[in-house]
């Protein structure tokens, strides 16, 4: 599935959203990424990326096409996971919203469309721990934010009122940004070293203590 020898096996879903662009930054470090439209795929993936787009459309979709479970039981397996905006909105435990209903995978609340008509989209230089010390150039597309982090959830960057736009716990990671837009590969390099079968956090606590 991924032409880069012995490299993770990435994949995107690919039912809605920007996932070419995440296709192409992973072109660029010299690996296929494949688009995901079956959930049987999950099984044979290093890591998952739900990208941005219209997180009720996605929900809507990962339920008729069966992806709910598929998921969840993979993400237990030790499968990566990298929800960027709508994907962060996804993946969270929960929303301070009504729709949709999150996958429940990473203990943080997050709302959406945090900032509002106004300010639709914008950028914005942010320092993200693990990147070194070089600023990352954040898009922002009708975003949402974190509201809310778990005890064991880390957090990579803040924003406007110290809320997080970048959070991480064990092999799942969360942006509410697109870093698939720019040509800044850092948080796609770190995506794959944490799909790494040798990076040991499992995303089953009980494995964790086998
Ligand atoms: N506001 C969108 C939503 O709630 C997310 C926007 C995005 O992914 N760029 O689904």
């Amino acid at each position: 599935m991924s032409n880069l020898k012995k490299g993770p096996k990435i994949g995107v879903l690919a039912l809605q959203g920007d996932f070419e662009e995440h296709i192409g930054a992973f072109r660029k470090l010299g690996l296929t990424a494949i688009e995901v439209r079956n959930p049987d795929y999950l099984d044979e993936l290093d890591g998952l990326i739900i990208p941005g787009g219209e997180s009720t459309t996605i929900a809507r979709l990962v339920k008729i096409f069966n992806f709910e479970q598929k998921i969840k039981d993979n993400v237990k397996r030790g499968m990566a996971l990298w929800g960027t905006c709508a994907g962060m909105i996804l993946i969270a435990n929960d929303l301070t919203d009504s729709y949709p209903t999150p996958l429940g995978l990473l203990d943080i609340t997050v709302s959406r469309n945090w900032f509002g008509r106004q300010v639709d989209s914008f950028e914005s230089d942010i320092v993200v721990k693990g990147l070194g010390n070089q600023e990352f150039r954040a898009v922002f597309i009708r975003a949402p934010i974190v509201k809310r982090v778990g005890q064991n959830v880390e957090i990579l960057a803040k924003l406007e009122k110290n809320y997080p736009v970048a959070v991480k716990s064990q092999k799942i990671l969360a942006t509410a940004f697109h870093p698939e837009l720019t040509d800044d590969l850092r948080l796609h390099k770190m995506f794959l070293n944490m799909s790494n079968k040798k990076h040991k956090a499992s995303n089953d606590q009980k494995h964790r203590s086998n």
